[in-house]
């Protein structure tokens, strides 16, 4: 019989719960969240539910492998920060067990999920679903730790900084659940971090395509890889606050049948960026492809590029990267300084990416104008400019920010 055949005929609906890492911080807290699960049972549906590693465990975890090594050893610091996740699920299972239901811990090796071998990006290449599937078909409750996996040569991976949200839709997707709820310390998706900006509106609803950009902007609140799964297996995504009761949260959700009533439909921030300037590049065909042919082969990631074109011999190049990958980046091009023909290399530090998100942003005439406006009335300087057909982006210093996005979103939720 066929896995699917075999879910649809034994079982009702399959629903996948997260919950994060602020929602099973405290025994009290893993008391509701327990509570949460055990409503859902009673409405007869199939319950796997992922969790995160309890508050701030994970940043725990890393400050005590720099107490050990300044240096990163990636298999290593899975095997480390995986752990987290461990704790929850065998706590929050015994608690469910004492209530009288019947639930079992799985970590990602035991079901499995199996990932590609980049250690603390990986990607998941499939499910195996017989394991859960015995488990609910006898009447368990399964709960599996997020952000874990094991790859085909049987090393643990993790799936990058809020991935538990990740392995909590690709379950639903591999299950074929009828939904996944992620529940988390705010009420749903708001039109801007709801800590930052205390105007911001909740968004009853929102398209997978907003959604990924707010989250691949910097939007925490989702996985901006989870995002890309619930689009391409249609699964509906309810972002849910743990402890507010009768949460209507956002639905995420293909079908945005939301009437426009904004030009925008958020704002996101990103910290923690700094911005290289390549000065003197010789003005010839090829010398930029070369420049970044460079930082790909070392496999650093390049965001915001911007070249100055003009007459001169020499121009400038300018690319944002993450902080985490500055050293490496300064390292590489002093390397590659004669080779790339580069003069100097400037950079600036705790730079933060301010974006506004919305379709079609660039067919609307005055949008940039307007969120420059905000960030001129409020002396902010800008560092750097990128759009797109979604998005418009500036980079201010990081001390700037939350007051950029207060201002931006001002400017166009009023
Ligand atoms: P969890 O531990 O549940 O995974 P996260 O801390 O990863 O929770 O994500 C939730 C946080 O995301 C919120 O506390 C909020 O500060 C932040 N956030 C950023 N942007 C948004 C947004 N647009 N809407 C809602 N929350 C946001
Ligand atoms: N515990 C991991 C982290 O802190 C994964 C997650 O919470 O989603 O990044
Ligand atoms: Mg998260």
């Amino acid at each position: 019989m066929s896995e699917k055949r075999y879910v649809e005929e034994f079982y009702m609906s399959i629903v996948v719960q997260k919950f994060g890492g602020s929602s099973v911080a405290t025994p009290e807290k893993l008391n509701q969240v327990a509570e949460k699960i055990i409503n859902e049972v009673k409405q007869k549906n199939q319950v796997v539910v992922v969790v995160s590693a309890q508050g701030k465990t994970t940043d725990k975890l890393i400050a005590e492998e720099k107490e050990v090594t300044s240096k990163i050893y990636p298999r290593e610091h899975d095997v480390l920060v995986s752990v987290g996740e461990q704790i929850t699920i065998s706590k929050l299972s015994s608690l469910l067990n004492d209530k009288g239901y019947r639930a079992t811990s799985l970590c990602g090796w035991q079901i499995p999920i199996i990932t590609n071998s980049e250690h603390m990006n990986s990607r998941i290449r499939y499910i195996k679903n017989e394991t859960i599937i015995d488990y609910l078909r006898g009447g368990h409750i399964v709960i599996v730790a997020g952000f874990q996996g094991i790859d085909e040569q049987g090393n643990i991976t993790t799936l990058g900084r809020g991935g538990s949200d990740t392995t909590a839709v690709a379950l639903a997707a591999s299950l074929k659940a009828e939904r996944c709820d992620i529940y988390t310390d705010v009420d749903g998706v708001f039109t801007a971090d709801p800590r930052i900006v205390p105007d911001a509106k909740k968004l009853d609803i929102v398209s997978y395509d907003e959604m990924l950009e707010l989250a691949s902007m910097g939007a925490k609140v989702l996985h901006n890889r989870c995002v890309e799964i619930g689009n391409k297996y249609n699964i509906p995504i309810f972002v849910k606050s743990t402890f507010m009761q009768n949460s209507m949260g956002t639905l995420v959700t293909s079908a945005n049948k939301q009437i426009e009533q904004f030009i925008i439909n958020g704002v996101a921030k990103d910290d923690y960026i700094s911005r290289i300037t390549v000065i003197g590049v010789t003005n010839k065909v090829g010398q930029t492809y070369k420049l970044f042919k460079v930082m790909a082969d070392n496999l650093i990631n390049i965001d915001v590029i911007t070249q100055n074109f003009g007459e001169t011999v020499k121009q400038n190049v300018a690319f944002t990267v993450k902080m985490t990958d500055l050293e490496k980046t300064l390292k590489v091009l002093e390397e590659h300084k004669k080779e790339l023909d580069i003069e100097q290399v400037l950079h600036t530090e705790n730079l933060c990416k301010v974006s506004i998100i919305g379709i079609g942003i660039n067919n609307k005439p005055g949008v940039a104008a307007s969120m420059f406006e905000a960030l001129y009335k409020e002396n902010i300087n800008m560092h750097m400019v990128s759009t797109s057909e979604i998005k418009i982006s500036v980079l201010v210093d990081m001390d700037d920010s939350a007051k950029a996005m207060r201002a931006i979103h001002k400017k166009f939720f009023k």
